[in-house]
């Protein structure tokens, strides 16, 4: 984010701009020590730039050579902005992307609990045309007594299943101490709702390669969540994943209150793919394929399910794990709520 005293502007080139005269605004940006992020679009490239307030608007960033205007931004959120980038932006990752007109599957057990467990899963959910494997080495609980993860096991596993099964996964990190060790083996690291304002956690993660799946806040407002993504952002990590997982409100009859119009909304104020996870959402199993249904109506990326061989003998989220014939037959409806609004599942 920001700086108090800093100015975020955007640079717009002009359609005949060169390669030298981007150059040059970048290096006029690097001379008074702004950070600067490019986005080449079809037709014209865009210079997002942060830095300071006093020398940025010093420059004459509208005379140089190629630039059509330069226009601050007003936002707190910047380079995650669709200001910056008005393309939507991509994650490719193990042979599955992420954004870009596709609906991403991703399904897998709330928690790593054995290989059985972990297989049974992942082969159902791999069968059924999931994109992604999901699974927890390390789950932070609302009790400090139940069942905590597997740790490095489960993540040995993951990789194992991946092996087998042909699916990048995607886990969870609580600590900025385990980011080395969760992006020595998944393919994509997963900030949960508690961690959502973790800054340490978010900034480790921006220093880093692995894509980043950020699920939303379950106080948390849009803006505060897009702010959560620009701190990974800002370090440099341009992978970044919003998932929509509901929020905390007054009602009490279903786990949380699926916020399905943060979808849209984030659609028009950033370029990060946006998926939704229908099992946090609910939290009851009856309730996943209603909501997953309108994920996919409503234009997310993708989703995120908890599948479980056998969800009343699962250690966590047992209540809204779907039973592999169960994703299946979603998986079905899903994929064609997806192509009706023109998404490949
Ligand atoms: C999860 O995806 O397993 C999870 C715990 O999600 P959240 O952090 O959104 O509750
Ligand atoms: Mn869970």
């Amino acid at each position: 984010m920001a700086e108090k005293g800093d100015e975020s502007l955007i640079i717009v080139m002009g359609p005949g701009a060169t390669p030298e005269d981007v150059a040059h605004v970048i290096e006029r940006l690097e001379e008074i020590g702004a950070q600067a992020h490019v986005s080449e679009g079809q037709f014209r490239t865009v210079i997002g730039a942060i830095g300071d307030r006093d020398q940025i608007q010093q420059l004459p960033w509208e005379a140089m050579p190629g630039v059509e205007r330069a226009v601050p931004v007003l936002k707190p959120f910047k380079f995650v902005s669709r200001d910056f980038q008005a393309e939507d932006s991509v994650v490719e990752v193990g042979g599955a992307s992420i954004g870009g007109g596709r609906f991403a599957p991703i399904a897998g057990p709330c928690a790593v609990e054995s290989r059985d467990q972990l297989f049974a899963s992942a082969a159902a959910v791999a069968e059924a045309g999931a994109a992604i494997l999901r699974g927890d080495a390390f789950k932070p609980r609302t009790s400090p007594y139940s069942f905590q993860g597997l740790e490095e096991k489960g993540l040995e596993l993951l990789a194992e299943a991946r092996e087998e099964f042909g699916l990048p996964f995607v886990a969870e990190a609580v600590d900025p101490r385990d980011v080395g060790l969760l992006s020595s083996y998944a393919d994509i690291i997963r900030v949960g709702t508690r961690n959502m304002a973790n800054f340490t956690l978010l900034s480790e993660l921006g220093r880093q390669s692995r894509p980043v799946l950020l699920k939303r806040g379950f106080t948390a407002t849009i803006e505060e969540w897009l702010n959560a993504a620009e701190y990974i952002y800002k370090e440099g990590n341009h992978q970044v994943i919003l998932v929509e997982r509901g929020i905390r409100t007054f009602e009490t009859a279903s786990r949380n209150t699926l916020d399905i119009t943060a979808v849209p909304i984030l659609r028009g104020l950033s370029h990060l793919p946006v998926l939704v996870d229908p099992s946090h959402s609910g939290g009851k199993r009856e309730l996943v394929a209603p909501l997953a249904r309108v994920a996919a109506a409503v234009g997310a990326d993708g989703m995120m399910v908890d599948v479980h061989p056998t969800p009343d003998t699962a250690q966590v989220d047992g209540a809204q794990a779907l039973l592999p014939e169960e994703f299946e037959e979603m998986m079905d409806t899903v994929r064609r709520i997806a192509a009706a609004v023109g998404r490949r599942a």
